[in-house]
């Protein structure tokens, strides 16, 4: 089945729930049982789904499990309460104190700190590399390196990483791959290209809206799923039901959603390419984009979400730009169906590689709206931004 119409059929059963074609959203935390052999059977195996308790899951969950799992290509999938929450709780399914996490430079933010802060204060050390190291990361892999973190295109940057090439020198070592998959959602299949654990923050694309938190693990054998299982249950990890059921109706139109951001953000891209006070476009769609052969390669296509740096300016002129904006929110998060233009920050952490921080940095989601009238805006704000060079 193709990636389309398994997003539709995945994670479906309308007969066992009488017809309707969605799931019910099921609030629980007691979850009931008929006798104590049936209560002592639940408790027998806790990596086989069945009823429970409401913390590790309800049909709500499993219908968005199942989907995602499908889609991604994977067999299980395990759903968390942020795509925050996913990174950490696959980080902490493989490390423990005396192992070393192979990290990449450019990844989210937060997640970068909860290695330098939690991971460290329990005895795992990360080592950030370049995330345009291919191969040679063969050369930083050491006898503890048990995991090598991937996130292709990189946070604020958007490098893309040689994703098989990392993944075959971490396995001839031992070290499992986990990548955050949020950027390339439906684009980018990670088992097939060498991932053992995808993360998702699907509070971005699969969400799509702006109204609910969600994170997503999915991994593709079986002890992938007993290292993630182990950690959700310990951690106490859980999504809630109606943020899970926007997870799921959002899913259903990821696809053609996708293509509208996809369309519409290299439409921005190239007008912003051409404009004289654009210093470089980051987005590996764009031909010419550094990354572009290796996006073309393992990507079947792109998301609305991409960098670009001015020249530089006067910090008040990106301020005028910004603040007259009409159509482009100021604010946290993408992937839902409004365009967003927020600045970057400039003090970015990097440590295996250096910031370009010739100019101000801006990230655009390209929204949903007419891609005419999200130009406009722009044009608008460069006569600010002109006005007050
Ligand atoms: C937003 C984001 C996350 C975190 O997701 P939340 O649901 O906001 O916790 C993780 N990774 C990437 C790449 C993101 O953009």
């Amino acid at each position: 089945m193709m990636t389309d119409t398994r997003i539709v059929h995945s994670g479906r059963d309308p007969e066992a729930q009488f017809g309707a074609v969605n799931p019910p959203v099921y609030h629980a935390s007691t979850i009931l049982f008929p006798s104590i052999a049936a209560y002592n059977d639940s408790r027998k195996d806790r990596f086989k789904r069945g009823r429970s308790y409401g913390r590790h899951g309800t049909p709500t969950h499993f219908a968005l499990e199942d989907a995602l799992a499908a889609v991604e290509g994977g067999t299980r999938c395990l759903l968390v309460g942020s795509g925050l929450m996913a990174v950490t709780t696959a980080l902490l399914a493989y490390l423990k104190a005396g192992d070393h996490l192979l990290m990449v430079d450019t990844v989210y933010g937060p997640a970068r700190r909860f290695c330098d802060t939690m991971l460290a204060g329990f005895g795992v050390e990360t080592t950030y590399y370049d995330p345009l190291i291919g191969d040679n990361i063969a050369g930083l892999m050491r006898p503890n390196t048990k995991a090598v973190y991937v996130e292709s295109p990189g946070s604020n940057t958007f490098e893309v990483q040689d994703v098989p090439a990392i993944a075959a020198a971490a396995h001839a070592r031992g070290a499992k791959v986990l990548m955050d998959n949020t950027w390339g959602v439906l684009n980018f299949q990670p088992f097939a290209h060498g991932v053992d654990v995808s993360i998702q923050a699907a509070t971005k694309y699969v969400v799509g809206h702006s109204d609910a938190m969600l994170g997503a693990i999915t991994v593709n054998a079986d002890a992938d799923w007993v290292a993630v299982k182990t950690a959700g249950t310990n951690l106490g990890t859980n999504a809630a039901p109606d943020d899970v059921y926007l997870g799921l109706r959002g899913l259903r139109t990821l696809s053609v959603r996708l293509r509208r951001h996809m369309r519409t953000g290299l439409r921005l891209a190239e007008w912003l390419k051409g404009r004289p006070e654009v210093l470089k476009v980051m987005h590996p769609a764009l031909p010419g984009d550094p990354g572009h052969a290796l996006w073309r390669r393992d990507f079947a296509g792109a998301c609305g979400l991409f960098g670009l740096m001015l020249k530089p300016c006067p910090e008040e002129a990106v301020t005028a730009f910004i603040d007259g904006l009409e159509l482009y929110g100021l604010g946290a998060s993408w992937g839902g169906f409004e365009s967003l233009l927020i600045p970057m920050k400039s003090d970015i952490k990097r440590t295996a590689t250096r910031l370009d921080a010739r100019g101000p940095g801006l990230r655009i989601h390209a929204g949903l709206e007419d891609p005419d009238d999200l130009i406009a805006d722009l044009e608008a704000g460069f006569r600010r931004l002109d006005a007050r060079r």
